[in-house]
């Protein structure tokens, strides 16, 4: 076990598009065990790779602190094969310290990913597990949630684009 160090914006590891995992070894495995550790030490509701540095697509995700039949999923190669409904809800992120805001999401996801044996699997999620099921899966198509929002001004931002944030790029 082991504490990796989480990158904070404007860190370019944020923005780059993740490559697809195609080594399902020990090294993925300790790797999401790490990640895992770190989420929960943080404590946060989901970590991607490129959080931590690398560009790699795999995630982990446990909402069970507000989900009670929630639990820790590791999702590799996710990506979401179908979405419905809307969902607005507050969202911070353990790369950008600090802010939250509302963010637009689809109330329901529905997921496809590989686990840590390379095997298949489709998960329908909603509440804040699709939520944090969008919000990870951008981390690894390099898309950090302030670029969700439209306008940034009105949502409390100003200190972040006018300070140490700036404006986040389409
Ligand atoms: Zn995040």
């Amino acid at each position: 076990m082991a504490l990796l160090k989480i990158r904070h914006y404007p860190d370019p590891v944020l923005k780059k598009v993740a490559a697809p995992v195609t080594e399902f070894d020990d090294a993925l495995r300790q790797l999401a065990n790490d990640m895992a550790e770190t989420m929960y030490a943080a404590p946060g509701v989901g970590l991607a790779a490129p959080q931590v540095g690398i560009s790699k697509r795999l995630t982990v995700i446990d909402c069970s602190a507000r989900d009670e039949d929630a639990q820790l999923l590791v999702l590799v190669n996710p990506e979401i094969i179908d979405q419905e409904g809307e969902a607005c809800e507050e969202e911070g992120c353990l790369s950008v310290p600090e802010y939250y805001a509302k963010v637009n999401r689809s109330a329901r996801v529905k997921v496809r990913f590989q686990d840590l044996d390379e095997q298949s699997h489709i998960i329908e999620a909603q509440g804040l597990t699709a939520i944090a099921c969008q919000h990870e899966i951008d981390h690894l198509d390099g898309i950090l949630y302030p670029q969700r929002i439209r306008d940034l001004r009105n949502l409390g931002f100003e200190d972040a684009l006018a300070g140490q944030m700036t404006p986040m790029p389409d």
